[in-house]
């Protein structure tokens, strides 16, 4: 059954000028794009969507990270959609991602690793509406 996940192509990579190539690999994996927008988020905001990360030490540098450029937050849509994005993704460190994901290619850091994808159906709820009313979701 089609499923949707929520994914970020976050301020490092849109920086680089990677967004087109990290969407090429998403269409190519067979992910359609429901919904996507430009958007530059505040602390506050970085705050509440890594809400469930708040007591990690790498907290308040994160949120400053994903709070100090554009990111291109977007809802993707297949079969498996959640799984497969976090495959294509690759790990959270690109030192440890396999050959061929979207952080071995693109991502510079375990913190500036190009692209965020929900982990899981809860999770993906939470972030899609964060940053999608339901008439944007067609
Ligand atoms: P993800 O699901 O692979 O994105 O990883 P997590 O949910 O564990 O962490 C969320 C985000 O926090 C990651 O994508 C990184 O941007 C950042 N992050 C994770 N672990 C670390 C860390 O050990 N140090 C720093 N500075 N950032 C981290």
């Amino acid at each position: 059954m089609s499923q949707r996940t929520f994914s970020i192509i976050k301020p490092d990579a849109v920086r680089k000028g990677y967004t087109g190539a990290i969407l090429a690999e998403i269409e190519k994996a067979g992910f359609k794009i429901v919904s996507i927008k430009k958007f530059s988020l505040s602390k506050a905001q970085a705050e509440g969507f890594y809400h469930v990360h708040a007591a990690r030490p790498f907290f308040g540098s994160l949120t400053d990270f994903m709070s100090n450029g554009p990111i291109f937050p977007m809802v993707l849509e297949k079969e498996n959609a959640i799984a497969d994005l976090r495959k294509l993704m690759g790990a959270t460190n690109p030192a440890n991602a396999e050959e061929g994901t979207i952080r071995k290619q693109f991502a510079s850091s375990i913190e500036e690793n190009a692209i965020h994808g929900s982990d899981a159906e809860d999770t993906a709820a939470f972030e899609i509406g964060y940053f999608f009313a339901g008439v944007e979701l067609k």
